[in-house]
């Protein structure tokens, strides 16, 4: 059986874990999201990239979900000596795949192709692809939460249309890391978007391997900044349109188990509920599979849903999510 599985930095990849356990490793692709990717100082980052190729070779830091288990950061402690302002906590040997990948860009290779030499040369028999080789970024549109105040303050003086004019013109375009690691996420999300998109191709491989998988997971990433950008890629959404779709909810109960992704999906008007996860994917989902405590929400979502637990602790929850999805299919 082939898998195509569209990934984040978090959920999905612990998914992955119990995947890889039942099925051949070289039958699972996965597509990642690289709306993320940035420069820190004159490294190039990848991190979801990155985390999917620490969970195949088993190197993944579990407790963070970023860089490699039980790593040093002598380098980073140093920088910070230097007063180098780096942003991220990068360690030492998560350092080493950060400077592969910055000096193969730097010399013209393209996303796909060092991801493609990084996971053999890490022994990783899985496909692993970026969702695109072209620069897409993730950006949120916000307003400073000084600049709300200062909004309210006005709101006693100003007329309705001056109201407006003044949210229209405080609004901040941030950077994903801006967002959620330098401010922590303390705004007033206005709205994500997926800037340069509309223009972006798809690597063809990952195309061929959606075609010739038996079905696609996504896996239970936040649908805004992790999924969103990868079905941005118009060729991705487009050849979901003809597969079987199965969907993993990352919102159990009314939120999410980690990360933004109950404020973003709000700012983007869908309910933080297994409904709202499947009105955003409402246009490919065959199947979606969803927490048993939302089981009393099952009638208000329009596509097959199974029911089971999602929530992975341990390497027995992620195995059993992954044979429950598989039954699934084998049953349809
Ligand atoms: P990011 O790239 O680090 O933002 O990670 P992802 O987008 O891949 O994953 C974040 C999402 O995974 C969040 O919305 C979480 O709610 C969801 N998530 C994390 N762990 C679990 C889990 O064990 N079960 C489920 N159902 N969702 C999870």
């Amino acid at each position: 059986m082939k898998v195509t599985v569209l990934s984040g930095g978090t959920g999905t990849p612990k998914l992955i874990q119990g995947l890889k356990n039942i099925l051949h490793e070289e039958d699972i692709s996965v597509i990642v999201n690289t709306g993320e990717d940035t420069w820190v100082g004159d490294l190039y980052i990848s991190p979801d990239v990155d985390t999917v190729l620490y969970t195949f070779s088993d190197l993944i830091n579990e407790e963070t979900w970023y860089g490699i288990k039980n790593d040093t950061f002598h380098c980073h402690e140093q920088l910070k000596k230097l007063e180098y302002d780096e942003f991220l906590r990068i360690g030492d040997r998560d350092r080493a795949l950060k400077m592969h990948k910055t000096h193969l860009i730097k010399n013209g290779y393209k996303l796909s192709e060092i991801i493609e030499m990084e996971r053999k040369l890490l022994g990783i028999k899985a496909k692993i692809y970026p969702m695109t080789d072209d620069h897409v970024e993730t950006k949120i549109l916000a307003l400073d939460k000084s600049e709300d105040k200062q909004k309210s303050q006005s709101d006693f003086c100003s007329s309705p249309i001056e109201q407006n004019l003044q949210f229209c013109s405080s609004p901040i375009l941030l950077k994903f890391h801006d967002f959620w690691i330098k401010r922590r996420g303390n705004v007033n999300v206005l709205d994500v978007i997926y800037e340069n998109s509309n223009y972006a191709g798809v690597v063809e491989a990952a195309l061929n391997d959606i075609e010739n998988s038996d079905f696609v997971l996504i896996g239970p990433s936040n649908p805004i900044t992790s999924i969103g950008p990868i079905l941005s890629i118009k060729d991705i959404k487009k050849a979901l349109m003809d597969k079987t779709v199965f969907v993993v909810s990352p919102i159990v109960g009314e939120s999410a188990i980690s990360g933004p992704a109950g404020m973003l999906m709000n700012a983007k008007g869908y309910d933080v509920d297994v409904v709202g996860v499947y009105e955003f994917y409402k246009d490919i989902v065959d199947t979606m599979i969803i927490d048993n405590i939302d089981k009393n929400k099952k009638d208000r979502i329009g596509c097959e849903v199974i029911t089971t637990n999602t929530i992975m602790k341990g390497l027995n929850d992620k195995v059993n999510l992954a044979k429950d999805i598989i039954k699934c299919f084998d049953e349809i």
